[in-house]
């Protein structure tokens, strides 16, 4: 709500925006000009030939037609060219080009009786970029040249009853409150709108990290067992679709006594590192999950089980030669079971049997890659 009558929006993305419109809006107000002078020429030009007019043609292509259409065109291409050179001014420009216009077309028109109302026009016009400060100069702009007009304009005054002066600047006060009005209440409008839609985006900032808060495990930065089964879920709907994976099951080798020598803080440490291991060497499409305990679960989606066992051996070929200084430079092995899917096997057959292998792994002296296909 702050610096209310300068800026429209406070969240700058959103003011940018409104900024680009506004430009827009001053072209429109320019393009319009340049027509309405067209037409009003026109205008004038028609009325002369086709209805009684009682100047002479000499007076009537130089005062009607000639220098007013040159002071309305001179004040426009003022106008543009402020829009060019010095954007920030346009506002005013375009609203004092308006007026000028409206008291050339007054000037020329005052026999037409409700022609000052012409002069409402930009008042509610300026209404369209929302700034109570511009429309209240727009207001300040019309009443000065309506009396500037009253005052130089014989025939102008002659036409208009004191009863029709005051009325008149009546409209125009009332006008400018009407506007100022329609402004206040955009505005409001616009604020709630704004707030509204920045509580949204804040939510959905909120929502994706607690999504992803809830989906990994803190400690080593892998996906949780939860969400390690809606990737197995979904690894078998593709696999029943004919796109095939495979389950590696991988444990750390003797890890109690790791955490009976060196402490459970350390043993986390070790843990972590080993998370980064396997997920620094598995490829982007692969899925690693901290199933429990010290026990890994991945998702391997290369195209041949040679290739995904290849994989599980370089991640246990890799843990087995690095040392850890919390472990007195020591290092710590793993044992894995891998299985591919097969023709419609059951997830949890699939889960077993690739347990079975890592089992077997374990029972034959650990550090080794277990599997059931003969691999390369
Ligand atoms: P094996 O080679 O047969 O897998 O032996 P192991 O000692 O690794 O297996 P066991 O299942 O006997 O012990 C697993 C240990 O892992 C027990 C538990 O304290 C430890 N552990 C499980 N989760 C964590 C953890 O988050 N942090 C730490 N520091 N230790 C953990
Ligand atoms: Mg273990
Ligand atoms: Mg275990």
């Amino acid at each position: 709500m702050t610096n209310k009558n300068n800026r429209f929006f406070s969240n700058p993305s959103f003011a940018a925006i409104e900024k680009q419109r506004q430009v827009q809006y001053v072209r429109w107000f320019i393009w319009t000009y340049w027509f309405v002078i067209g037409a009003h020429f026109l205008a004038q030009l028609f009325s002369f030939l086709f209805l009684p007019y009682d100047a002479s043609a000499n007076y009537f292509y130089l005062h009607v037609l000639l220098y007013p259409s040159l002071l309305m065109c001179g004040v426009t291409a003022g106008a543009h060219l402020i829009l060019f050179k010095a954007e920030r001014f346009s506002f005013y420009s375009i609203f004092a080009a308006g007026t000028v216009i409206a008291m050339v077309i007054i000037h020329l028109n005052m026999d037409i009786r409700i022609i000052a109302a012409v002069m409402l026009l930009p008042i509610f016009a300026s209404t369209l970029f929302f700034r109570l400060n511009l429309t209240w100069f727009t207001a300040l702009l019309q009443i000065i040249g309506f009396i500037a007009l009253y005052v130089w304009d014989f025939w102008f005054r002659s036409f208009i009853s004191d009863f029709d002066l005051i009325a008149i600047l009546l409209f125009f006060v009332l006008s400018t409150v009407a506007a100022s009005f329609i402004i206040v209440g955009g505005r409001d409008l616009v604020y709630d709108l704004e707030a509204a839609m920045s509580a949204r985006q804040q939510l959905l900032v909120e929502n994706t990290v607690m999504s992803q808060r809830s989906k990994t495990d803190a400690l080593t930065n892998l996906y949780n067992h939860m969400s390690f089964h809606e990737f197995y879920d979904k690894a078998m709907e593709f696999a029943d679709r004919g796109a095939p994976f495979h389950l590696a099951l991988i444990d750390i080798d003797n890890f109690k006594s790791i955490n009976d020598t060196f402490g459970h803080r350390v043993g986390d440490s070790v843990l972590a590192a080993v998370a980064r291991v396997i997920k620094d060497r598995i490829s982007p499409a692969d899925i690693a999950s901290r199933y429990g305990g010290e026990e890994f679960a991945l998702l391997l989606f290369e195209q041949s089980f040679d290739e995904a066992y290849a994989l599980v051996e370089r991640i246990r070929a890799e843990l087995a030669k690095t040392t850890h200084p919390e472990l007195e430079g020591r290092a710590v092995t793993v044992s894995a079971g891998l299985k591919n899917y097969s023709n419609a096997m059951s997830k949890e057959r699939l889960f077993e049997e690739a347990d079975a292998l890592l089992y077997e792994a374990k029972r034959t002296g650990k550090n080794k890659v277990a599997s059931d296909a003969i691999a390369v």
